[in-house]
């Protein structure tokens, strides 16, 4: 079988990274989004400026097959992002940020899904805008779009849910400080960015506040990636369930009726076979 769309994927994101390989006029910060895991969700966009930077600073969760497309002699400054354990505090990595574009170098910022979605990115680029500092944003696939196509749960239907909610699992102290209330609304999904380790005050709170109880659930791990892998069940027994299955972070939770779909529309596991 001859496949000319892939010949022609493959010399487009060859011509862009020539193209991008040319001087440009271009110079400052660019707040790029590096999707969740998979190289090939990268946009054209972002491969080109990855490929063109002098300088990227990147957080933990940018993949190593994303990594090997910035040019070998660019300088590479890893931030680290990692919970509890933030290698470079947010003011220093604005800080270098500002330094490096004054520098006069092409500098990338390359964050792990978008960089408008619990990413801080907001806050980078404000010190930027302070500090005088041209830049310019890239979105990039966000973990909730990645997840859950690649689990094959929609995150909207027509019969199921009609809107959808990100939402930031990471509990501070344990409390519950989150409009719970607006959460157990029906025909709708949630998506909790950072919660494996709030996953039980979640489920708790959620039927708390008068969830049904075998609401079904999921949990993606390392999504999109080939490491992927996907726990299901309900309100009430989820906790346990990943704590047997002894999936690691990065996860991702989605919540609602649409995780039902699943059942058929899981498509990447047949492809891997
Ligand atoms: N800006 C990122 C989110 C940063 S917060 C984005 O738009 O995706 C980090 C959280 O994103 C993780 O704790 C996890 O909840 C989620 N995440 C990122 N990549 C993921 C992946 N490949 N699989 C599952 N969850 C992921």
């Amino acid at each position: 079988m001859t496949s000319p769309d892939s010949a022609l994927l493959d010399q487009t994101i060859h011509n862009a990274i020539e193209e991008a390989s040319q001087p440009t006029p271009t110079e400052g910060v660019f707040l790029v989004g590096a999707g969740p895991g998979d190289p090939e969700l990268l946009t054209l966009k972002a491969v080109k400026l990855i490929a063109r930077a002098d300088v990227v600073l990147y957080d933990r969760l940018v993949s190593p097959e994303i990594l090997a497309l910035i040019r070998p002699d660019a300088e590479r400054v890893h931030v680290g992002k990692q919970r509890s354990n933030h290698t470079l505090p947010q003011d220093q990595i604005n800080q270098r940020l500002v330094d490096y574009a004054k520098a006069g170098r092409v500098v990338v910022r390359l964050k792990g899904g978008d960089p408008f979605i619990f990413g801080r990115g907001g806050e980078e680029i404000e010190t930027l805008a302070d500090a005088g500092v041209p830049f310019q944003v890239v979105p990039g696939i966000t973990a909730a779009s990645g997840c859950s196509a690649y689990a094959g749960i929609p995150l909207t239907h027509r019969n199921y849910a009609q809107s959808v909610r990100f939402i930031t699992g990471h509990l501070k102290n344990d409390t519950c400080d989150l409009p719970w209330r607006d959460f157990v609304q029906s025909n709708q999904t949630l998506v909790f960015y950072m919660g494996l380790v709030g996953l039980p005050v979640i489920t708790r709170e959620l039927i708390a506040y008068g969830m049904t109880p075998d609401m079904p659930i999921a949990l993606i791990s390392k999504g999109t990636t080939p490491e992927q892998q996907v726990v299901t069940g309900n309100l009430t027994n989820i906790v346990e369930r990943v704590a047997a299955s002894g999936v690691h972070a990065p996860t991702l939770i989605i919540i609602g009726e649409v995780v039902r779909l699943r059942d058929k529309l899981n498509w990447v596991d047949s492809w891997r076979q």
